[in-house]
């Protein structure tokens, strides 16, 4: 029998294999089942000085992602023998990772195209795991997708249900079991209760912040490092632009040290402060930068990030190439104001080569590390596809060893 402990990206393509291939599986989910445009009342809450977002409930962030699908960190990985080529083009077809067809690309995504090509920036639209049949085009994504034309872990929940996987929900994992540095199983809470459930591989898949704790529980070292990707998004006035309506994130502009995707965000709207203005006329851009990795997560799973002069000087160097581009689309520059710092990809936490080997194992036999605190480096980059690829192998890996 195996245990996962999360239902996020790691777990679900994990637990999907898994019971594709006939081995009996247990996902262990703290969040509820919940609609998926219900997804943004899931959103966790963090200490007043860091902007983090994440998700708790059954398919985890991937419920209020852009389902944007981008391969990342090929040069990093190759460093400890791992390349994910087959493990891309399987969960490339699998999903349908595709750029979008032209009726679901708005004006403000063509504008901020045109703009981008203009600059001679390398600029693409977006690869996206949404199917246009379904997609109504509403720029809810980050809330959950009214419609499910988007893609979510989800979804690899539901297949792996119906392929005999058990999932249980609202029940938080306490600690892993294990006698002579081996795993034995896992202790969980609902419902005020307390179980066990004996398993001989345990795979934590519990996110970035979560999975860390559940190892230091067992002496082992991680949370010490974190990165979370930081972006702003920037932005100003355009009459009528509505860029609130379209598929958010459609467009891609990427350089060495950030990247850029228009995206509709009503703090911009709140920050102008002209009550003539409304989230129809707003035209934004989100800049967003690989971190350092500095900083750590206390006992209490609370985020404390420092912002490295590397942090800052991409972040600079980003917001302004956006501003170039929002001039050249036309927005008001006397309009032009700018989020504050967030992050929504925290990773590296129980890093390979750090705390985990090249398959994801820990220092104890048969416990494994398998969502976004297994990245090396932070990609700064939508790291969904890549936390799928590397899932995958793993799914391979345990199948031969069961
Ligand atoms: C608004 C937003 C938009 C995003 N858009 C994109 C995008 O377009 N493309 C992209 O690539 N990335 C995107 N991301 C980032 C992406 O969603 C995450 O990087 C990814 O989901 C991380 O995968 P994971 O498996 O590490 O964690 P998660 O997907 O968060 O899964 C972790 C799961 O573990 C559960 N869990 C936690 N603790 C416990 C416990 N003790 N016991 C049991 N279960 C537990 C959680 O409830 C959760 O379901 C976005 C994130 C946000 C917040």
């Amino acid at each position: 029998m195996i245990t996962i402990i999360g239902s996020g990206a790691g777990g679900s393509i994990l637990a999907k294999e898994l019971s594709q291939a006939k081995i009996p599986v247990t996902i262990i989910e703290k969040g509820p089942y919940a609609k998926t445009p219900d997804s943004f009342k899931f959103y966790d809450k963090y200490n007043k000085k860091i902007d983090l977002l994440t998700t708790t409930c059954v398919g985890g962030s991937t419920t209020v992602s852009m389902a944007n699908m981008v391969r990342t960190l090929d040069k990093e990985l190759s460093q400890y023998n791992i390349d994910l080529t087959e493990q891309y083009q399987y969960i490339e077809n699998l999903i349908n990772i595709h750029q979008m067809n032209n009726s679901h690309i708005g004006k403000a995504t063509q504008l901020f195209l045109d703009a981008g090509e203009k600059l001679g920036l390398k600029t693409m639209k977006m690869p996206k795991a949404i199917q246009e049949e379904k997609c109504i085009q509403c720029g809810k994504d980050a809330l959950g997708c009214p419609t499910d034309a988007k893609w979510t872990a989800k979804q690899f929940i539901n297949d792996a249900i119906e392929n005999g996987a058990k999932l249980i929900t609202q029940a938080k994992v306490l600690k892993i079991l294990t006698d002579n540095n081996k795993v034995k199983g896992v202790k969980y809470e609902k419902n005020g209760q307390t179980f066990t459930i004996k398993s001989h591989i345990v795979i934590l898949a519990a996110g970035a912040i979560n999975t860390p704790l559940i190892l230091r529980t067992l002496g082992i070292n991680a949370g010490n490092e974190i990165f979370f990707d930081p972006f702003v998004t920037i932005g100003g006035v355009i009459k009528n632009i509505k860029l609130n309506h379209e598929v958010q994130m459609n467009g891609l502009i990427t350089t060495e040290n950030f990247i850029l995707s228009p995206h509709f965000s009503n703090f911009i709207r709140d920050k102008i402060n002209d009550n003539s203005i409304t989230d129809e006329d707003i035209f934004s851009i989100m800049v967003k930068t690989p971190d350092e990795g500095k900083g750590y997560i206390t006992d209490e799973g609370q985020v404390i990030k420092t912002n490295t002069i590397n942090d800052i000087r991409f972040m600079a160097e980003g917001c302004a190439t956006a501003g170039m581009i929002l001039e050249k689309v036309g927005v008001d520059p006397q309009t032009i104001v700018s989020t504050v710092y967030r992050g929504a990809h925290p990773g590296g936490t129980a890093a390979i080569g750090k705390v985990i080997d090249n398959n994801l194992e820990t220092p104890i036999k048969g416990l494994f590390v398998d969502d976004a605190s297994a990245l090396p480096k932070s990609p700064g980059k939508p790291p969904i596809l890549t936390i799928l690829a590397l899932s995958k192998r793993l799914a391979d890996h345990i199948q031969k060893i069961y």
